[in-house]
């Protein structure tokens, strides 16, 4: 037997025809560029994540960076994020030219721990951008109390967490914009690259319109701002339309997949994801916690069991941001859960067998 991490394969199967006939479909009218489906598709993910206005871009990277964009935020200025994370949050940041801030996680969540966040602002501080990590949410209320205090932007970093809810609201929809990745092993995976940005501010959305196409507003080759090429591609956003109405379905089997995986290591020692009882997760991963991880990760490898660490290095000890000035000790947190995560497959279409001998692995290991 041998259960791979994410098995595309498996997904396609069900809905090739479907994706073939609306990708053929934009093919034969060849509007190449933007174009109905794009527009259908933010129309739908708009109102999936009760929110007024959603923009198709290139990818969750270049979401996060129109948004900072967008938002003003450059040299001289600070956004409080967290280290624990995917680069994009982070090479974001540097790549406007302002300054990550880094916040520690709450080791059970491993997101963002709001309760830091305040003593972190400056008079520099332009925004907070917290990561919905593995699914789930971050505490979003005490982060926007935070924000309202010091009159600050807040990004969310929803692309590992589309559809997933905070006390019944979306993610995505509870700070000043929410950014999403269609990168295709994301739970709502496009055929290649593309994103979203979420936002109920008609102003913002404005803005990160015309950044979308090089700061070009309404005349053609008239540039306002300096913008970028973060556009979506139309091919994108007809597979996501046949894959979206699927995505609930798929979460509730991730669902599914983890509260088997919870039953079985329930009195092992292993330690299983905690979500908070106001949050659902979608799980955009299943990541366990143990100290022996090095271990398990490489006998799981020899089983030809699928698995992951996300993420081995925290971004405060990068190379590339070695002049923040930061050094390991500054997170305790985050380093620890580097060293003690792992992701399990936890794809929707895993069978029981397949989850049995992920468990049997990881135990064997042990
Ligand atoms: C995937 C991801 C991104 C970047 O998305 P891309 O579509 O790959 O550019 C940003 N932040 C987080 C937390 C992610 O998981």
């Amino acid at each position: 037997m041998q259960v791979p991490l994410l098995d595309l394969k498996a997904q396609f199967a069900g809905i090739r025809e479907e994706v073939l006939s609306a990708v053929t479909e934009v093919l034969d009218s060849q509007q190449c560029i933007g174009g109905p489906k794009v527009a259908e598709l933010e129309e739908a993910v708009g109102r999936i994540s009760n929110c007024k206005f959603a923009l198709g871009v290139a990818s969750g990277t270049d979401a996060i960076l129109n948004c900072l964009m967008s938002l003003g935020i450059g040299p001289g200025d600070e956004v409080i994020t967290t280290p624990f994370t995917f680069f994009a949050t982070v090479g974001c940041i540097a790549r406007v030219g302002a300054r990550a801030v880094f916040v520690d996680i709450d080791p059970q969540t491993y997101n963002i721990n709001p309760t830091a966040i305040d003593s972190a602002v400056t008079g520099k501080t332009k925004a907070i951008l917290p990561v919905h990590l593995y699914g789930q949410t971050a505490d979003m209320d005490p982060i926007m109390a935070v924000a309202k205090k010091h009159d600050l932007a807040v990004i969310e970093d929803a692309c590992q967490s589309i559809s997933s809810s905070y006390k019944g609201k979306k993610a995505g929809s509870i700070g000043t914009a929410g950014c999403f990745s269609f990168f295709p092993s994301k739970n709502l995976g496009g055929i290649g690259d593309g994103g979203m940005i979420v936002t109920n501010d008609e102003q913002l959305y404005e803005k990160l319109f015309i950044m979308r196409n090089h700061g070009e507003q309404r005349q053609r080759y008239y540039h306002k701002f300096v913008g970028g090429n973060f556009r979506l591609d139309p091919l994108q956003a007809a597979a996501l339309l046949v894959k979206l109405p699927h995505l609930d379905d798929w979460s509730g089997a991730r669902r599914k997949n983890a509260a088997y995986y919870n039953e079985k290591f329930a009195g092992t020692a292993v330690q299983t994801p905690y979500v908070r009882g106001d949050c659902v997760s979608i799980y955009n991963q299943y990541v366990i916690r143990l100290p022996q991880r090095d271990k398990v990760f490489k006998h799981l490898q020899e089983k030809k069991v699928g698995c992951a660490i996300y993420y081995p290095v925290p971004l405060h000890l990068q190379e590339c941001f070695a002049d923040l000035g930061y050094k390991p000790g500054d997170f305790p947190e985050s380093e620890k859960a580097a060293f003690e995560v792992l992701a399990l497959p936890v794809y929707p279409e895993l069978t029981d067998q397949m989850k049995d001998y992920v468990v049997e692995n990881v135990l064997e290991a042990l």
